[in-house]
């Protein structure tokens, strides 16, 4: 199984998996002619994607859907709830070939499935990944809110994950967000700290890798992350971070 991050953050989101010849698109938050060009770098052409899944509907996840759908003519998978939610909220435009799936339900494409998670971020019906193909399980877990009782047991059995860690909270407490922001960044539906995000890494036996994701701009650098990490788990695999504004290498599992 191969995996590239192609852009994590508040300013788009898109992650590319491909095993056993089948090719996955988790999110559509970053436009279409860079999600193009970043995969064509990797000698990856765009319109062999078998689907785009999408996890809430928030816009740096859910924004270009429409396009991704009709320019390179992917079926989108997404819930009733998301794709309401999202259509009301932004103009995603037109779009055919639809296949909707309940948060919690597993989707298979071929040899691969993948597990959906409901997570208690404060997307209206927002999920986290699970994608499995020959006893090789890769989590993309973003958006989580907090870290919730599934993502122990999920943690168990990954051997790679895209995992959130948005914030440094000295960061975020001396930074230039609002309260109000602050508050919902650091709540239960919010999102997930480097500590909070190191310590349930030190629960998967299994992991080969962990690639930080969805980093602040403000409240977060690479650097931090990487030193927090460090810190609560020692050296005990490889870590990476998720670009705000470019694609990861290729990472295997
Ligand atoms: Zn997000
Ligand atoms: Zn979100």
């Amino acid at each position: 199984m191969i995996a590239i991050s192609l852009q994590s953050g508040s300013n788009g989101n898109c992650i590319y998996i491909e095993t056993e010849g089948v090719k996955l698109l988790f999110d559509a938050g970053i436009p279409g002619i860079q999600a193009e060009r970043r995969l064509a770098s990797y000698g990856r052409d765009i319109r062999d994607v078998d689907a785009l899944i999408i996890s809430h509907d928030h816009a740096d996840h859910v924004r270009y859907a429409g396009v991704y759908q009709r320019k390179f003519c992917l079926p989108v998978f997404v819930t009733r709830k998301t794709l309401k939610h999202a259509a009301a909220g932004q103009k995603l435009g037109q779009m055919d070939n639809v296949n909707y799936f309940k948060a919690g339900e597993h989707l298979n494409f071929h040899n691969v499935s993948v597990q959906t998670i409901p997570s208690p971020h404060d997307g209206v019906d927002g999920v986290a990944f699970v994608i499995s193909s020959r006893e090789k399980h890769l989590g993309i877990l973003t958006d989580l809110g907090h870290v919730f009782k599934d993502l122990y047991s999920v943690m168990g059995y990954l051997d790679a994950v895209f995992l959130e860690s948005n914030y440094d909270p000295e960061m975020l407490a001396h930074g230039p967000y609002p309260s109000f922001l602050k508050r919902r960044i650091a709540g239960p539906r919010g999102h997930i700290s480097n500590a909070e995000s190191a310590e349930l890494l030190q629960t998967g036996s299994r992991l080969k890798w962990a690639c930080l994701a969805h980093l602040s701009n403000n409240n977060n650098d690479p650097a931090t992350a990487i030193r927090t990490h460090r810190e609560i788990l020692g050296e005990s695999f490889p870590l990476y971070t998720a670009s705000r504004s470019m694609a990861t290498a290729i990472l295997k599992v």
